[in-house]
């Protein structure tokens, strides 16, 4: 029903957008199954025909609007779909089920992709059963098309007055999503540390997660008014809604503007204390943005992004050149997170790690996925470490949670040193490794992991999630997500705490270091280095340079002294009001 609707859900990324509703068809739809009078059998052919056609159509639209600058990997992931579309066990067996069991298209689809997806569940080799995914992407895309749905992530008609609605939408559809130019997007499911929020901050693009119900109670072409930062839509604004948003981008475009002034100015504290601002990347196009606000460096890219929107796993030489890439746009160090693959983040069909666990965040993920599956790890350390003569690189290990782990890690490494060195190629002998603490274990065992790490970086996103035990990515109980729960700041400190103590560097590149609520608070507890998704640099830089550093430590010890709620909460204000504003 079509009318003025009030939305409210979790702002994961800010600004304001303005346009019109487009409504994603979910994976939820019903398939109806109708028995076709003989006469009616050729047309349903063609129907079918038509539509798988058109579905071709709509990927070589896509296909050919990809931007120049974008990875290779999206354009084969495309390719593999086009194929599949033209594959006679795909179109002429749904003919054929339509002829003989005369029953329409879409229930033929259904029943002919089940078949295909039997049969790749009954394969040894996991990189093929992994193709079943492929075969049901593709199968959606045409049930969408029969069922007048058409609601693929079709650019034709997208712009970036374009608000997409839909019920989930996975990091790689937002990549996808991003390259159409949307103005925002809605999602009835997810938290705002999914990755999936994540990108949306980092590629800048308004979103709001966990509106249940959005797509019933918004209708395609509807007008509709965004504010990512607070969590709210409204469907068919009236007048003054619209104004009230429209001065809110406004004033948002203002106050961008004025922290551009402080792109070349430098990160210190009133009381001269120089703070290390970085940046996280995902994608190449990043590097861009990371050398736009001034960073010192990069302190994440988050490598699992070469592996997704592709059939196959990149190259050595691929992802050599996708380092160098970085090394040569960025100024500074670039800290390089090793494969962190699993829980949220899959790969196109699961292709490296299997089928999907029941509890996919304990699994076999990061470092733990890497160490087992030694030939994978060894690609891409063999490419860091050759970009590494080119610039300074640093590795980062993901989600260790024991010192086993870190000297497995740093055994694998010098050997692949040896290996590069007797083939006579070039790497950096003083490469830096640190380890990610965002596991409690991890951090409650700091002082002696600070012993055989290089750096440490805080990983605040997982270390909440594992903390606390609460699923980033289950809005049902996003409501426990509290980066100033005790414990969490407990284990901060801690972690900060023995690096001081070992002289380890301790930079945060979680999306906390990118929350100006938290620079503060951070700042008091001893942080120094923070690593943060471009668009938050000088909003944070601003905060820094107006914070006065011997103000702040007592009141930081004083937080980690008192485990009262209200206490905490009475101090982070007293924190918030510590230098002028
Ligand atoms: C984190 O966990 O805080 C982190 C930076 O890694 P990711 O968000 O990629 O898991
Ligand atoms: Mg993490």
């Amino acid at each position: 029903m079509a009318g003025h609707a009030l939305l409210h859900g979790i702002g994961v990324s800010r600004g304001i957008a303005i346009g019109r509703v487009h409504k994603l068809l979910g994976d939820d739809f019903d398939v109806p199954e109708r028995k076709l009078a003989a006469s009616a059998i050729e047309d349903e052919c063609e129907r079918f025909t038509a539509a798988r056609q058109k579905a071709k159509m709509q990927l070589r639209n896509i296909r050919e609007r990809i931007p120049q600058d974008t990875p290779r990997e999206i354009a084969s992931f495309i390719d593999t779909h086009l194929l599949m579309l033209d594959d006679r066990t795909l179109s002429d067996a749904v003919t054929d089920i339509i002829r003989h069991d005369q029953r329409n298209a879409e229930w033929a689809l259904k029943l002919q992709c089940q078949n295909l997806v039997a049969v790749f569940e009954e394969m040894d080799d996991a990189y093929l059963r992994s193709r079943r995914d492929d075969v049901e992407h593709v199968v959606v895309r045409i049930q969408r098309i029969l069922l007048k749905g058409d609601k693929s992530l079709d650019v034709t008609e997208q712009s970036e007055t374009t608000v997409v609605v839909a019920d989930d939408i996975t990091p790689a559809d937002v990549i996808l999503l991003n390259q159409q130019g949307i103005g925002g997007f809605i999602t009835e499911y997810g938290g705002p540390l999914s990755h999936t929020a994540i990108l949306a901050r980092s590629l800048g693009i308004p979103a709001i997660v966990g509106v249940h119900n959005a797509r019933r109670q918004l209708n395609d072409g509807d007008d509709i008014v965004l504010d990512g930062q607070r969590g709210e839509a409204i469907g068919t604004p009236n007048a003054e809604e619209c104004k009230e948003y429209q001065q809110r981008q406004l004033e948002a475009q203002r106050f961008r503007q004025m922290l551009e002034q402080l792109r070349d100015k430098p990160a210190v504290t009133l009381d001269g204390e120089e703070i290390e601002l970085l940046c996280n990347i995902e994608l190449p196009a990043d590097t861009a943005h990371a050398h736009g606000v001034g960073a010192a460096g990069v302190g994440l890219y988050r490598t699992e992004f070469l592996y997704m929107n592709r059939p196959d796993s990149p190259d050595e030489d691929e992802q050599y050149q996708a380092y160098l890439n970085v090394i040569q746009a960025v100024n500074g160090p670039i800290t390089i997170r090793t494969l962190d693959l699993g829980a949220d983040k899959q790969v196109d069909s699961g292709r490296i790690q299997g089928p999907t666990p029941n509890n996919p965040a304990l699994g076999l993920r990061a470092i733990r996925l890497c160490l087992k599956d030694e030939d994978l790890f060894r690609v891409q350390l063999r490419a860091l470490l050759r970009a590494s003569a080119h610039g300074p690189v640093r590795i980062m290990l993901p989600m260790i949670s024991n010192l086993d782990e870190l000297l497995r890690s740093r055994a694998l490494i010098e050997d692949v040193k040896q290996e590069l060195r007797n083939e006579g190629r070039a790497f950096d002998e003083n490469l830096p490794v640190g380890a990610m603490i965002e596991v409690p274990a991890a951090a409650l065992t700091a002082n002696l992991l600070a012993q055989h790490a290089d750096f440490f970086s805080i990983g605040t996103n997982d270390l909440i999630q594992y903390t606390l035990a609460i699923d980033r990515v289950d809005d049902e109980v996003n409501y426990l997500y509290d980066p100033l729960h005790p414990a969490v700041l407990n284990l901060i400190y801690m972690t900060i705490a023995a690096g001081q103590r070992y002289q380890v560097p301790v930079s945060m590149c979680g999306e906390m270091a990118g929350d100006t609520r938290y620079t503060r608070l951070l700042l008091a507890l001893g942080l120094r280095e923070f690593s943060m998704h471009p668009s938050s640099v000088l909003e944070v830089k601003k905060l820094i340079r107006e914070s006065t550093l011997s103000e702040l430590r007592a009141t930081g010890q004083m937080l980690i002294d008192t485990h009262e709620p209200d206490e905490v909460q009475a101090l982070i204000t007293q924190l918030a009001s510590a230098a002028p504003d």
